[in-house]
C-alpha cells in the first residue's frame, strides 16, 4: 500500500501531531486540542503517520486524565499505525503507553513485562523527553513492585535524559515520580526537595495536573512529617482546581490524601467535605487509594470519637493491607501499609485493647525496619545501576562514534581511490601517447623510420621460418620539389597527410605502412610476394593520381610517385638486403621516366 509508505516530509498533520507530543507536559490543554485538529486533518488526508503521532499523543493525554482504558484504545491505534509504518520511536512510545495503562490499572507485573523488551532499543532510538517517557515507564513498574532501587535508577538516567533544556516539561514530572519514591521510603525531606523544584519548574508550564500532583505529593510529606497545618494551603489549591482537561483531570483528584492531611491538621469540616468527595470520586483500581480513603474515613470517625466506627473502616480494607503474616495487595506501599497500622494501633488503644494495640504496633515497627532497610538499599543500589545505565548509554555512544568514524574512512577511501584510477587512467593514456610519438610519424600517423627498422629484422625472419614471401616496397614522391616550389611548403604538407590516410585506408591489417623520411614511403607486406605486392602498389599509384587538391593557386592533380619493389625470395640473405634492393628498384624507376612501379627480376617495367 502506496499510501501507507512514511513521508519523506513531514504533512502538516504530522507537524501537528509532533507538536501535540512536544506540548503535553507544557501545555496540557493546547496539546489535546492540537492532537484532535491533526486527528482530523490525517483521517481526511489519509495520512497514517499524522494519524499516529496524533493518537500517541491523545492517548498520553488520556492517561492522565482519561481513563485508562479510553487511552489504551488511541495507543494500540497507533502502536500498529508506527508498526506498519516501521516507524520506532512512535511504536516504542506507544507501547510504553500501553505498559503505562495497566500500570494504572494495577496490572504491575504485566506493565514492566510490556514495557522492559523495549528498554534497549528504545535508549538506542530515543533521545530526550521521549527516552524519559520510557525510562519514566520502566521505573513506575518496578516502583509499584516495591523495587526501588531499580526505580531510582531508571528515574535518575530519565532525568538525566529529559533536563530542564530538553524536558518539554518531563523532567517536572519526573522531579514528582522522584519526590514519590523518596517519601514512599521514608525520606520525606529530600522528597520536598525535588517537590519544590518540581513546582517551581511548573510555573513556566500550563499543566495544572501536573502541578496538582507535585503539591499532593507535598501535603504527604508534609502530613508525614506531623505538619499538616502547613500543607492546608495545598490542600485548598488542588481542591479549588476544576476537575477537568483545564484543571486537574477527573481520575487523579486524590481526596483521600488531602483529607487525610486536613483531619490529621485538625479541620474537621474540610477533612468531611473532603472524605465525602473522595467516597464520591471516580477511582481505578490503585491500592494505596482504597486503603487511604479507609484510613481518612477512619480519622473523620476518630475525630467524633467513634471508635468502633473507624476501626470497621480500617477492617473493610485489612485483606489489602495484609494482616499479621498475610501478603499486601501488590502495588500497595510500605508506607500507607505504615500509617495504616500505626492508625489502627492508635484506635485499639482508644478502645482500650492494650494488647491488640501492641500487636499492631509490631507490624507497624516490622514494617517501619522494613522501609528503613528498603530505603538504605535502594540508595545503594541505585548508584549501582545507574552507573550501569551509564556504562550502557557510553557504550551505545562509542558505538555510533565507531559508525560515524568508520563511514568517514570508508568515505575517505572512496576519494582517494577515485583519484588514483583518474591518475592510472592519465599515466595510461599518457603512456600510449608517449608509445604512439616513439613508433608514429605525427603528420601522417603512419609508423616512423624507426619502427620499421625496428619491426623489419623480426618480420624478416618470421617469413623465413613460415617459408612465406615478404614485400617490400620503397615509394617516393616525383617532383615533390615542384609542388613544395608552386604551393608552399604546408600545401605539400597536406599532399603528404593525404598519401598517408591513402596508404593506411589500402593496406591490410598485417601490412606495415611508414614514412619513411621526407616525401618517401615504405610498405611492408607479409604473405605476399614482389609480383602481387607491384600490382597492389600500381592500383595505389593509379588511385593517387587521379587525386586532385582543389587550392587557392590553382588544382593539383595528376601526381605520381616512383616506387621499387623486392621480396625475401629475391633478397633471402638479410633484411638490410631487401631494402637495399628494393631501393635500387626505386632508383630504376625513376632513372627510367617516373610514376612506375619495378620489381627486381622483371623485365616487364610496367608504367601505371
Ligand atoms: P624526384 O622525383 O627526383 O624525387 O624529385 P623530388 O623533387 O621529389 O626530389 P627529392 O626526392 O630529392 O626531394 C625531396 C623533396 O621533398 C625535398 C623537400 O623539399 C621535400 N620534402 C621532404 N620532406 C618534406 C616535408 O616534410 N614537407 C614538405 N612540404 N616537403 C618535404
Ligand atoms: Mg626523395
Ligand atoms: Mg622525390
Amino acid at each position: 500500500m502506496a499510501s501507507r509508505l512514511v513521508r519523506s516530509h513531514p504533512s502538516a498533520s504530522l507537524r501537528l501531531a509532533r507538536k501535540a507530543w512536544q506540548l503535553l507536559h507544557m501545555d496540557s490543554a493546547r496539546s489535546v486540542t492540537l492532537a484532535r485538529d491533526a486527528l482530523a486533518g490525517a483521517l481526511r488526508g489519509g495520512d497514517p503517520q499524522g494519524e499516529a503521532w496524533a493518537r500517541l499523543a491523545i492517548g498520553y493525554h488520556l492517561l492522565y486524565f482519561g481513563t485508562p482504558a479510553d487511552a489504551a484504545q488511541e495507543l494500540r491505534a497507533a502502536q500498529s499505525l508506527c508498526t506498519e509504518l516501521a516507524d520506532c520511536a512512535g511504536r516504542i512510545l506507544a507501547g510504553a503507553g500501553l505498559a503505562r495503562c495497566l500500570f494504572r490499572e494495577g496490572r504491575y507485573a504485566e506493565s514492566l513485562e510490556l514495557v522492559l523488551p523495549l528498554r534497549d532499543e528504545g535508549l538506542r532510538v530515543l533521545q530526550h523527553e521521549q527516552r524519559g517517557v520510557l525510562l519514566n515507564t520502566i521505573a513506575g513498574s518496578y516502583s509499584a513492585q516495591g523495587r526501588s532501587e531499580q526505580a531510582f535508577a531508571y528515574m535518575y538516567q530519565a532525568l538525566r535524559d529529559s533536563g530542564p533544556t530538553h524536558g518539554r516539561g518531563f523532567d517536572a514530572v519526573l522531579y514528582c515520580n522522584l519526590a514519590h519514591e523518596l517519601l514512599q521510603l521514608g525520606d520525606y525531606h529530600e522528597a520536598l526537595r525535588y517537590l519544590d523544584q518540581g513546582i517551581a519548574r511548573c510555573h513556566g508550564l500550563v499543566n495544572p495536573r501536573l502541578l496538582a500532583v507535585l503539591l499532593i505529593n507535598r501535603v504527604i510529606c508534609l502530613t508525614e512529617l506531623d505538619r499538616a497545618q502547613e500543607a492546608l494551603l495545598d490542600v485548598l489549591r488542588v481542591r479549588n482546581l476544576p476537575a477537568n482537561e483545564s484543571g486537574r483531570g477527573e481520575m487523579s483528584s486524590h481526596f483521600e490524601t488531602l483529607a487525610i492531611a486536613a483531619l490529621r491538621a485538625g479541620e474537621l469540616e474540610l477533612g468531611r467535605e473532603l472524605v465525602e468527595r473522595a467516597w464520591a470520586a471516580p477511582r481505578a483500581t490503585v491500592p494505596d487509594e482504597h486503603v487511604e480513603l479507609a484510613i481518612a474515613s477512619a480519622l473523620l470517625a476518630g475525630q467524633r470519637s467513634q471508635w468502633a466506627e473507624a476501626l470497621q473502616q480500617l477492617d473493610r480494607v485489612l485483606g489489602l493491607v495484609g494482616a499479621e503474616d498475610a501478603d499486601a495487595a501488590e502495588g500497595l506501599s510500605l508506607r500507607v501499609r505504615c500509617q495504616y497500622f500505626l492508625l489502627r494501633s492508635e484506635l485499639q488503644e482508644q478502645q482500650c485493647d492494650a494488647a491488640a494495640a501492641l500487636a499492631t504496633m509490631r507490624i507497624w515497627q516490622q514494617l517501619h525496619v522494613a522501609r528503613a532497610h528498603l530505603a538504605s538499599r535502594a540508595r545503594y543500589q541505585a548508584a549501582a545501576l545507574q552507573t550501569e545505565l551509564l556504562r550502557l548509554q557510553q557504550k551505545l555512544d562509542e558505538q555510533a562514534a565507531q559508525r560515524r568514524a568508520t563511514e568517514r574512512a570508508r568515505a575517505e577511501l572512496e576519494a582517494i581511490n577515485q583519484q588514483l584510477s583518474r591518475k592510472i587512467e592519465e599515466v595510461q593514456s599518457l603512456q600510449e601517447a608517449l608509445r604512439n610519438q616513439a613508433v608514429r610519424d605525427a603528420l601522417t600517423g603512419l609508423f616512423n623510420r624507426r619502427y620499421l627498422n625496428e619491426s623489419l629484422p623480426a618480420a624478416f625472419a618470421l617469413a623465413r621460418r613460415d617459408g612465406e614471401p615478404l614485400a617490400l616496397a620503397v615509394i617516393d614522391f616525383d617532383h615533390f620539389k615542384d609542388t613544395n616550389d608552386r604551393f608552399g611548403h604546408t600545401v605539400g604538407d597536406t599532399v603528404l597527410e593525404s598519401f598517408g590516410r591513402l596508404l593506411a585506408a589500402n593496406c591490410r591489417e598485417s601490412d606495415v605502412a611508414c614514412r619513411y623520411g621526407g616525401e618517401e614511403f615504405c610498405l611492408l607486406m607479409p604473405h605476399t610476394n614482389a609480383q602481387v605486392a607491384r600490382r597492389k602498389v600500381n592500383a595505389l599509384l593509379r588511385l593517387w593520381r587521379n587525386q586532385t587538391f582543389e587550392l587557392q593557386g590553382g588544382t593539383l592533380a595528376g601526381l605520381t610517385f616512383s616506387a621499387g619493389i623486392a621480396d625475401t625470395r629475391q633478397a633471402p640473405q638479410s633484411a638490410h638486403d631487401l631494402l637495399r634492393r628494393a631501393d635500387e628498384q626505386l632508383l630504376a624507376a625513376k632513372h627510367s621516366g617516373r610514376g612506375r612501379v619495378l620489381v627486381l627480376g622483371s623485365s616487364e617495367d610496367q608504367a601505371a
